[in-house]
């Protein structure tokens, strides 16, 4: 039998609720700040200054050594980008942003991918069935439903709009640390894995690329890069399995 994924508590819950709270606003400010010539680290400052104000902490910032409050990750970037000085961005670009917020010793992550001014309508549709992705797994977050029919409907939008799928990177448990058992995969394994329960808390995060699936690492040792250079989109929701429709506390409002 697969392992049984870890039930938070009422009040365990209530707290990821408040880190999730923190989370989606600190999106929206950065969200009002994205337009060309701002550099990826004035994003990073102002999630960050959101956040403490709000009385959370950055869960990323030293988690494995990492230097910074979110990912931000542009164009053929995929995930894990440093905010840096000197990158600006452009027209055009999208820029994926991942942030994870502490409240009170509790985690949430969420990512959004967001347009740069205007973009190429071929970009834009490549947004919008990611979203659609993540939308489609977490409505598998159905108390009885085995877990891999949350990677299965993933990969069904991946596969009904033929875009490149990365496989190395997925969702996972979160709550008490920023990333639990299980790891999700954004395809079908063919192993039904653990069935879900009220109580679970999982962070749901589909990769699609514009191209090809295939992604590799940079000299920096963090920003993972398709490897044909062609855009990539990331979206992620925290989300509570309940008794009816599953509760995705990092919605942005
Ligand atoms: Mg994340
Ligand atoms: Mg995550």
């Amino acid at each position: 039998m697969p392992e049984r994924i870890d039930r938070k508590s009422r009040h365990e819950i209530s707290l990821i609720r408040s880190a999730a709270k923190i989370n989606a606003e600190a999106h929206l400010a950065v969200q009002a700040a994205i337009k060309p010539g701002i550099s990826t680290l004035e994003l990073d400052e102002i999630a960050e200054a959101h956040i403490r104000k709000a009385g959370g902490v950055p869960a990323f910032k030293g988690l494995y050594g990492f230097p910074a409050t979110l990912c931000v990750s542009v164009n053929e970037e995929v995930v894990h980008g440093i905010p840096r000085s000197d990158k600006i961005l452009q027209e055009g670009d999208v820029v994926s942003v991942d942030c994870g917020t502490i409240y009170k010793g509790l985690y949430s992550d969420s990512a959004v991918t967001w347009p740069v001014g205007s973009v190429k309508p071929e970009i834009l549709k490549l947004l919008a069935a990611t979203e659609e992705a993540l939308m489609a797994g977490i409505s598998k977050m159905l108390p009885g439903n085995p877990l891999d029919e949350i990677s299965g409907a993933i990969e069904d939008v991946c596969l009904k709009y033929g875009y490149g799928l990365v496989r190395n990177y997925g969702g996972h448990g979160v709550g008490k640390k920023p990333h639990e058992a299980p790891f999700i995969h954004n395809f079908r394994t063919g192993e039904a894995g653990p069935t879900l329960e009220e109580g679970n808390v999982l962070a749901i995060e589909p990769m699609f690329n514009l191209g090809g699936d295939d992604v590799y690492t940079a000299e920096d040792e963090w920003t993972v890069l398709t490897k044909d250079h062609l855009p990539s989109a990331h979206f992620e929701h925290t989300v509570v399995v309940v008794k009816g429709e599953p509760e995705i506390l990092t919605l942005l409002k």
